[in-house]
């Protein structure tokens, strides 16, 4: 099966599962894992911030976050796309109480002056306004870049505001390699921010949230109330040593192979793809032209060997460490033949 559904597919590679074999192990509840306290260190020295905690999810570090900086009935400003909105399960009402205005915008990404806008007026009736979060890169967005401009003045407008700024950073290190910008470039602004390890970094769980000293051990009592407090899981920690010291540069080859994807599918008739529109390693591309819709689509994919995900008329792809350029032609000849079978 070539896996195109997402980036959080890939398989521990060997020498990854060999370091995690070999990783030195302790009470992480106790702050005595020694391979868990060293990507903490890592992952703080990565980003510029003082401190960081290592946590089963990157879904979980957004709630513990979100948690420690609203109360309920505040606001939080994010694009309406957003993983917060979408895929955590109203995680957000559930246990912060808090509410969301999903702002409008092209790829994934919001204004300066439309975040600017629906800050709420300080009157009894409106809501707190508390929070900005950007996600780094915009997943539905087609893993689109935050430029380092609007990253920076959005962090002025919530400054000036008196506003907390939070990253959802699950593919930042995409935005990272893909732009030049250094991860402590795009973190600064940030009051907290992580990153995801189970995605293009190929390591089979966890993910690492960082801030401030007080910040992170505000995290490490939510951490320990939610049950996400462990034990040896230095045992995972490994693989996300691994992952910052090998699997961060190669992210580059991802990307040419979303773009080469895309440059070969724009051909395809019945396609609508617009190439340029593709940053890192997320493409959409459109099927309506073929008479198509998703749900045949992706099985009749599936039935040729490729995994794919899709809604309505529109189908995602991602790239990731265990895709070739082998397997993109592969899956553009698949496409192709799936596409010419429905005409049929
Ligand atoms: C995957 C993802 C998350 C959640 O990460 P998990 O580790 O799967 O919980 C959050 N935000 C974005 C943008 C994501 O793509």
């Amino acid at each position: 099966m070539i896996n195109l559904y997402s980036d959080t597919q890939t398989q521990p590679s060997k020498a990854m599962r060999l370091a995690m074999a070999e990783a030195d192990v302790g009470d992480e509840q106790r702050g005595e894992d020694p391979s868990v306290n060293r990507l903490c260190d890592m992952t703080a020295e990565l980003l510029g911030k003082e401190a960081a905690v290592f946590l089963p999810s990157g879904t979980m570090c957004n709630q513990l976050a979100i948690h420690i900086h609203c109360r309920p009935g505040e606001e939080i400003i994010t694009h309406r796309s957003a993983h917060i909105i979408n895929f955590e399960a109203g995680g957000t009402a559930a246990f912060s109480g808090a509410q969301v205005q999903g702002l409008d915008g092209p790829k994934g990404q919001f204004s300066v002056e439309a975040a600017r806008a629906a800050i709420r007026p300080k009157d009894r009736h409106s809501p707190l306004t508390r929070l900005i979060c950007v996600e780094q890169t915009a997943n539905m967005g087609g893993g689109t870049i935050w430029p380092l401009k609007t990253i920076q003045e959005l962090g002025d407008l919530a400054r000036q505001q008196g506003l907390v700024y939070h990253m959802d950073g699950a593919r930042l290190l995409n935005a990272v390699v893909a732009s030049g910008v250094s991860a402590k470039d795009f973190a600064a602004p940030f009051d907290s921010l992580w990153l995801d390890l189970s995605k293009g970094l190929g390591c089979p769980v966890g993910a690492v949230l960082a801030g401030s000293k007080a910040f992170i051990e505000e995290a490490w009592r939510l951490k320990q109330r939610t049950g996400g407090a462990m034990r040896q899981a230095g045992i995972i920690a490994a693989a996300g040593i691994y992952a910052l010291e090998h699997n961060i540069d190669r992210l580059a080859e991802d990307h040419a192979n979303a773009k080469l994807f895309a440059e070969t599918l724009r051909n395809l008739p019945g396609v609508k793809i617009d190439p340029a529109e593709v940053e890192t390693n997320i493409v959409f591309f459109d099927i309506a032209g073929s008479g198509m819709t998703a749900d045949p689509f992706v099985a009749a994919m599936k039935a040729k060997g490729v995994d794919l995900g899709g809604a309505g008329t529109s189908i995602r792809i991602v790239t990731h460490l265990d895709i070739s350029r082998d397997d993109i032609m592969t899956a553009v000849e698949a496409i192709r033949a799936v596409l010419q079978e429905a005409k049929r």
